[in-house]
């Protein structure tokens, strides 16, 4: 079966072949302006799957907020304010979708 197939990357227009590995979810080509559109696309297509979810600095406002009024509930540890908190939870679930289903699951099936 074929591994990896050429793909057009949609912001430089350009043919590349992705990643092995990351083939699956690989879009873009590797220079830096096409990650940085590539991972601006996935936000965007996150924010659209998930519109009560992570948007930008109304979410984090919204968070801030929403602290400030439940001061209690962050008290275990964590601070109101550590947004990164958020983005900490979503990267180790990646990472878990990536090892356990990702690699040999779609690339098995080509
Ligand atoms: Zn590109």
């Amino acid at each position: 079966m074929p591994k990896t197939a050429m793909r057009k990357c949609p912001s430089c227009t350009e043919w590349f072949y992705p990643d092995r590995y990351n083939a699956y979810q690989q879009t873009y080509c590797t220079k830096p302006r096409c990650q940085a559109a590539s991972r601006q696309a996935s936000r965007e297509k996150r924010s659209a799957k998930n519109p009560d979810h992570f948007r930008g600095t109304w979410n984090v406002e919204r968070v801030q907020q929403w602290c400030r009024e439940h001061p209690g509930y962050w008290r275990r540890g964590r601070r109101c304010s550590d947004t990164s908190l958020w983005r900490r939870s979503r990267k180790k679930g990646d990472g878990r979708f990536v090892n356990s289903y990702a690699y040999r699951g779609r690339s098995a099936a080509g």
